[in-house]
Order: C-alpha cells, then sequence, then structure tokens
C-alpha cells in the first residue's frame, strides 16, 4: 500500500514509553574511529555510537561496486578504499529503525550484522538519499516487511533510477517523524545540496544526526542529473548546525563531531570561492579540475575526489558557480 502524507509531520505509530535500559548488549566489538588511511580492506562491521544507536560500516574494498568492475572506469581500483553508505541501527523495545540499506547484494551481510546489534526485527528504513550505494537495498527491505518513509523527491529519484517495482512506502516533505518503542526520530530536509532528496536523520534523544552524503569523509560530490546544487549544499549545512547534536555519522566514513562539520562547511564555501575564481578569470571547464586547489582543504586524494573529478560533477559545478558569479556581477552594476 503507498501512502503519501502532505502534512509537515507523519507520525506513524505513537507506541507507549518503554525502559529502553533492557537492551541486550551487542555481540559485535565496538572499534575506534580510524580515518581511511589507517584502514585496510575488511567485511563489514557495527561501532556503537551511543546506547542504543549504531552505525554499521563497510565492507571495505578497493572500489565500488565490489566487486570491482572488469569494464575499466572511474570505478575501477585506484589504491582508495571505497565502502557502500554507513547505515544507522536505533534500537527501541518495539524494534529497529534504521537509516540507509547499502546496495542490495550488500543486505544478506548487512542482516548478519545487524543481528549481532539486536535480534528485533526492523520495523523503519529512513533513506539519506537515493544513492544505490546507500539505499539499492530499499527492495530487499521491503520484502522483509520493513516500511520504507523517505522524503518525497527523494522517492521520485529512487523511483526513476529503480527498476525492481520496488518503491518507499511513506512520504513526507520537509519534515517528518517516527516514533516506536518511546524512540523518536527527526528526518529534515532542508534544502537540495548533494541531491534533491537531501534528508538528516536526527536521534534528538541521542544528540546525533545521519547527514548522508553530505558530509563524507572527504570532499563532498554533486550529483547535478538530480539537481544538485553546491550552494544549496552550503545553506542546508548552515541548518544542519542548528540541531543540536555532538556526532554525525556521514555517508561515508568515520563519525564527525559537530566542530568537524563547521570546518567542513567552511571548506566548502573556499572551494566554491576558488571555483568561481577560475571561472572569472576564463579557464575552460574542461581544466578547472586540475586547477581547483583541495590540497590544503584535505581532499586532494580521497574516494569521493575521484567521483567528482572523474565522474561528472564538474560541468554541473563549473555552470552553477558561473551562473552564481553573473548573478553577483549583475547585483554589483550602479542601475
Ligand atoms: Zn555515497
Ligand atoms: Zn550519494
Amino acid at each position: 500500500m503507498k501512502v503519501s502524507i502532505a502534512t509537515v509531520r507523519a507520525r506513524m505509530l505513537a507506541a507507549t514509553a518503554m525502559v529502553v535500559a533492557g537492551l541486550a548488549a551487542p555481540a559485535s566489538a565496538v572499534e575506534p574511529q580510524k580515518p581511511y588511511a589507517e584502514l585496510t580492506p575488511r567485511p563489514m562491521w557495527a561501532e556503537k555510537v551511543k546506547e542504543g544507536l549504531y552505525v554499521v560500516r563497510g565492507p571495505l574494498g578497493p572500489c565500488l561496486p565490489m566487486p570491482c568492475p572488469a569494464v575499466p572506469s572511474p570505478l575501477n581500483p585506484d589504491g582508495l578504499l571505497h565502502e557502500p553508505g554507513d547505515v544507522a541501527v536505533r534500537v527501541t523495545p518495539e524494534g529497529l529503525i534504521i537509516v540507509d540499506t547499502k546496495f542490495a547484494y550488500n543486505i544478506p551481510e548487512l542482516l548478519k550484522v545487524i543481528k549481532t546489534i539486536s535480534d528485533k526485527p526492523i520495523k523503519y528504513v529512513l533513506a539519506s538519499h537515493y544513492h544505490a550505494d546507500h539505499n539499492g537495498g530499499i527492495g530487499e527491505m521491503i520484502k522483509l516487511g520493513a516500511t520504507v518513509v523517505v522524503n518525497d523527491k527523494l522517492r521520485d529519484a529512487y523511483d526513476r533510477s529503480k527498476h525492481d517495482g520496488s518503491s518507499p512506502q511513506v512520504t513526507f516533505g520537509d519534515y517528518g517523524t517516527i516514533q516506536l518503542g518511546g524512540v523518536k526520530v527527526e528526518m529534515h530536509h532542508f534544502a537540495t545540496g548533494h541531491t534533491r532528496g537531501d534528508t538528516f536523520v536526527y536521534f534528538p534523544d541521542l544528540k546525533v544526526v545521519h547527514t548522508g552524503d553530505v558530509a563524507p569523509e572527504g570532499m563532498p560530490t554533486f550529483d547535478y542529473r538530480d539537481g544538485a546544487s553546491a550552494v544549496g549544499w552550503v545553506n542546508e549545512m548552515y541548518d544542519l548546525l542548528k540541531l543540536d547534536f555532538d556526532w554525525a555519522i556521514p555517508g561515508h566514513g568515520r563519525l564527525l563531531t559537530k566542530d568537524e562539520i563547521r570546518q567542513y562547511v567552511k571548506n566548502v564555501e573556499i572551494m566554491n570561492d576558488r571555483m568561481k575564481e577560475l571561472v572569472r578569470q576564463g579557464v575552460p571547464v574542461e581544466d578547472t579540475g586540475k586547477r581547483l586547489k583541495l590540497d590544503d582543504l584535505g581532499w586532494a586524494r580521497s574516494a569521493s575526489t575521484n567521483t567528482f573529478l572523474l565522474a561528472g560533477s564538474i560541468p554541473g559545478y563549473y555552470a552553477e558557480m558561473k551562473a552564481v558569479l553573473e548573478q553577483e556581477q549583475k547585483l554589483d552594476v550602479p542601475h
């Protein structure tokens, strides 16, 4: 059954409050947070974020998707570690709420790792955005009986990218909530940044937010085929910073502090200014990837840098910054 909720509030199930403290401890060991540079290829694993909240990382490998494509492509081995999107698992006495699903082919391993956290059923699946490395597994989760709740623009993009007949059952506009087992989870869509349907999933009682690819470990990428916007990206990050959180679960990589997110926004603003300057100088679009200075931002070499430079963000980024520059110049002209 498909249900669209036009109201800003998608309260789906109000359950009477139960005590969270009675949950079984997970069997998996919690590993310290390490950057990609200190990690090696490995299967999926779970890390505890806070009591009742876990992140499932990995599998880590030399490319996406894994195994690496036989045909040469920007996704072939590049000496960097890659992983499908980080999955958040919120445990409640009445079942699990998860954020993102990784690729469809990751589902069997994901379910095994989630079982080490809790044997309760997955009740709700929320999504940060439609990309297959984050939510290729939505169809599998629906088959397993979960209810998928997403931003309505995200569902449009998902439905266009997916051809197995699956579609999220419930949508919301800019804000939605889930209540299960006395736990409230909020979903915020602030603006178009990485994709049109970017959604931040916020756990207010724990002060943790899942950012999806809006803040990966590495540089941000903009999906211009889905109408992305680098300017919108900065705006949505400033809205994100208004939420009260101390840890962010990124789309890929280690947990980030709020201060690290603040710095990340500044870095993107610097990058946008640099791109605008290249446009202003008349640098041809095909040369801007090489000329865009990223090393002092920590993004000279990361999996997402390769996605950005090789997989086609540059023409859209150039066009957007050109439009911004023209707008600024128009405003400067006295009337
Ligand atoms: Zn991603
Ligand atoms: Zn993405």
